[in-house]
């Protein structure tokens, strides 16, 4: 089922995250702090290590993959909604190491920042909330 929402333009935050939090909570808590529960977001920087998810379709499983070493933030990209009427942020990132190399997936909790910048749009609107997406098991946008 598809969903289509017409939004507009809310206020929009710039900033730079505390060096050695955790990169989703961080992001997450300036939402709620803010009070934007509908909304984009992009980063970059870098991460001291780095925990990114993979979906696993036919398990319908999150697997995740640990990167305990530094990593440059090449962009975060992600939105802002509720589940079970909590703010939340899903995010996806993409990581660059020494060699140019990228890794990327779904931002997972124990991504650690070693310096970040950001950009947080609120869009006014509608909440969308998550729910179970039986298609998918996963949390996505309920009508
Ligand atoms: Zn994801």
């Amino acid at each position: 089922m598809r969903i289509i929402r017409t939004v507009e333009p809310g206020k929009r935050l710039i900033g730079k995250l505390a060096h050695g939090v955790d990169l989703l909570e961080a992001l997450t808590n300036i939402c709620v702090e803010k009070g934007i529960s509908l909304g984009r977001l992009e980063a970059l920087g870098a991460v001291k290590k780095a925990r990114i998810g993979f979906y696993n379709q036919a398990a319908r499983e999150y697997e995740f993959l640990e990167l305990d070493k530094p990593l440059e933030i090449l962009k975060v990209i992600g939105n802002v909604s509720t589940r079970d009427d909590k703010t939340m942020v899903h995010a996806h990132i993409t990581l660059g190491d020494n060699e140019g190399r990228a890794f990327g997936g779904h931002l997972a909790p124990g991504t650690i920042v070693f310096a970040c910048e950001y950009v947080i749009e609120e869009l006014a609107g509608n909440p969308l909330e998550r729910g179970f997406d039986e298609e998918t098991g996963l949390p996505l946008w309920q009508d």
